[in-house]
C-alpha cells in the first residue's frame, strides 16, 4: 500500500520565488530522494530544479535537459536532473538507469515524471506547478502543490510544512470567497 500525506499548497509570483521555495526544500533533501515534477510547459519545472540545485550548493548553471535526457550536477548531494518529455515509450525509461541513479547517493528530479509513475518507486515528492487563472492572477503567478507519497517524504511532512510556510497558500479546495488560511495542509 502507498502511504499518502496531505498536499501542501504554495503560491509564488516570480521565477525567483519559485527558485527560493525550491532551495528551501533542498535543505531537507536526503540521499536517494526522488522528486517528480509535474506541470505544463513553461510552468516552472526547470526553474524549480535550478533553485533546488542552488540549495544543494550547485554552482554551475542548470539548464533544461530536454535533449540530453539526464544531467548531473555536483552539490552537497549529486543532483540528477531528468526530463522525460520526449520519451515515446515507457520502455525507454529503462535506459535511464533510474534505480542506479537513486542508489548512488544523490537526488533525482524528473520533469514530467508524472507521465512515468508506473515505473517509479512509490516513494517520492510530487511537485505540481500550475498557472493560476482569474482576474487576480498575474502571468508570473504559479500555484505549487507538494504531495509527499510514501514513507521517505511522509516522515518529513512537518519540515516540509515549515520549509514552504513563507509561500503557503490556503488549501486548494478552499471554497470561493473564503479567506486564505495559510500554511495548512489540505
Ligand atoms: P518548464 O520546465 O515547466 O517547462 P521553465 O522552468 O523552463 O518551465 O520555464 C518557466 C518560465 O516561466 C521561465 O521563463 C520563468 O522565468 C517563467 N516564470 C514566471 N513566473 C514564474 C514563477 N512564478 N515560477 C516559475 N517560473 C516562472
Ligand atoms: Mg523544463
Amino acid at each position: 500500500m502507498t502511504t499518502r500525506a496531505a498536499t501542501l499548497v504554495a503560491r509564488t509570483s516570480s521565477v525567483g520565488e519559485t527558485q527560493d521555495l525550491a532551495a528551501a526544500l533542498a535543505d531537507l533533501a536526503q540521499a536517494g530522494d526522488l522528486v517528480v515534477l509535474a506541470g505544463d510547459l513553461g510552468a516552472g519545472k526547470t526553474a524549480f530544479v535550478q533553485g533546488f540545485s542552488r540549495g544543494l550548493g550547485v554552482t554551475e548553471p542548470v539548464t533544461s535537459p530536454t535533449f540530453t535526457l539526464a544531467q548531473q550536477y555536483a552539490g552537497r548531494l549529486t543532483v540528477h536532473h531528468l526530463d522525460v518529455y520526449r520519451l515515446d515509450q515507457l520502455g525507454e525509461v529503462a535506459e535511464l538507469g533510474l534505480s542506479e541513479l537513486l542508489d548512488d547517493g544523490g537526488v533525482v528530479l524528473i520533469e514530467w515524471g508524472d507521465a512515468i509513475l508506473p515505473v517509479l518507486p512509490n516513494d517520492y515528492l510530487e511537485v505540481r506547478l500550475t498557472f493560476t487563472a482569474g482576474p487576480q492572477s498575474a502571468d508570473d503567478d504559479r500555484r505549487i502543490l507538494l504531495r509527499p507519497v510514501g514513507e521517505r517524504w511522509l516522515r518529513r511532512q512537518v519540515s516540509l510544512l515549515h520549509a514552504v510556510a513563507p509561500w503557503a497558500e490556503a488549501p486548494a479546495d478552499r471554497p470561493e470567497g473564503t479567506p486564505p488560511a495559510g500554511g495548512a495542509p489540505c
